[in-house]
């Protein structure tokens, strides 16, 4: 199971501090919900391609000692399954559909066109969802569409900020799901925020 980091800042910062299971570990199960604090259970890899950083980094898993299930915590400015950081997508979100810049001008060099249209395939996908979870923190917008309606709930609440209430709260993806994967990270009935991809 992935839960965000608590931690909050760049992907420098986060690396810096990663020698420390202490301060972030988590003092209940989320899974089986029993209240001991999870035992610190080594790491797995991933990369992340951020404007200042492109490369591997780790992310720190616990294990709960009752229900012998790990948890992970990835850092907020990392998506699952995605490469790229969530302001570099927001930024090309903001620059193709917003700022109506080619696809090629919007997309950070040297990302292929394909991963654009992807980005772009997904949010449409997905933006009906986000508006409703987002209402709980950003006032609805007046912009005609889902997809605009979306973007500019984003831009109020904060990408990252929203991030964190769609993914903790009711564990849903900016991007949304990929068929194979649910949050937990097995196989099981799709999310309706998935069904539309
Ligand atoms: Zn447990």
């Amino acid at each position: 199971m992935q839960m965000l980091h608590p931690f909050r800042g760049s992907v420098q910062q986060y690396l810096d501090q990663l020698d420390d299971c202490e301060t972030h570990r988590p003092g209940h199960c989320p899974q089986c919900q029993v209240n001991r604090p999870l035992t610190a259970h080594g790491f797995y890899t991933r990369t992340i391609a951020d404007a200042a950083f492109d490369g591997e980094i780790r992310v720190r898993r616990y294990l709960c000692e009752t229900c012998r299930r790990t948890v992970s915590l990835l850092p907020e400015f990392a998506l699952p399954y995605l490469r790229s950081s969530i302001t570099v997508i927001a930024l090309f979100l903001i620059a193709r559909l917003l700022l109506a810049k080619t696809l090629a001008a919007a997309l950070p060099p040297p990302a292929p066109y394909q991963r654009g249209q992807f980005w772009l395939r997904r949010f449409r996908a997905q933006a009906e969802a986000l508006c409703a979870t987002l209402a709980a923190v950003a006032k609805p917008a007046a912009a005609p569409g889902f997809v605009y309606r979306a973007l500019s709930m984003l831009e109020a609440a904060g990408w990252i900020p929203a991030h964190r209430v769609l993914f903790a709260t009711v564990r849903q993806h900016l991007l949304g799901w990929p068929r194979s994967l649910v949050p937990d990270g097995r196989r099981a009935a799709l999310l309706p925020a998935a069904a539309a991809v």
